[in-house]
């Protein structure tokens, strides 16, 4: 970048020591485009810095992330010594209410003798059902 703005800065200085003039057409096109590729030079470094302050941003986003994840981890740990257990698989569902992710255990789908109904824990509204119905099959 400041390759860039150095490039130009020799330009103008150039057009200066080459006496351009700028009263003629050519000379004052010339000026004209020196000054916008000034000008360009400046917005690209403007949005150089933010997007490298975004960057940084970001970034600390995803440390704090990483933080809360081991945190939350930590805490399935001390709840249930299980999980370390591999086998067990996370399934996650969008409420269609609240659109807050609910997770379960894939494990629990297993047992096809109970109707396995998951409800959202932050508004109640049933996220997931088993497709058959057992009770119905039971009154027929
Ligand atoms: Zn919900």
């Amino acid at each position: 970048m400041k390759d860039l703005h150095s490039k130009i800065s020799y330009l103008q200085g150039l057009a200066e020591g080459l006496n351009l003039d700028t009263t003629s057409k050519e000379g004052r096109i010339l000026s004209n485009i020196l000054d916008i590729l000034d000008d360009m030079a400046a917005g690209i470094k403007e949005l150089q810095d933010a997007q490298l302050e975004l960057e940084d941003y970001v970034e600390s986003i995803d440390e704090d992330l990483n933080a809360l994840e081991d945190d939350f981890y930590d805490e399935f740990d001390d709840e249930d010594s299980d999980y370390e257990n591999d086998d067990i698989e996370y399934m996650e569902v969008e409420c269609p209410n609240c659109h807050d992710i609910v997770y379960f255990e894939t494990d629990l789908l297993d047992n096809e003798d109970e109707i396995f109904e998951i409800s959202c824990p932050n508004c109640d509204e049933v996220v997931f059902k088993t497709d058959y119905d057992i009770e119905e099959s039971e009154q027929d």
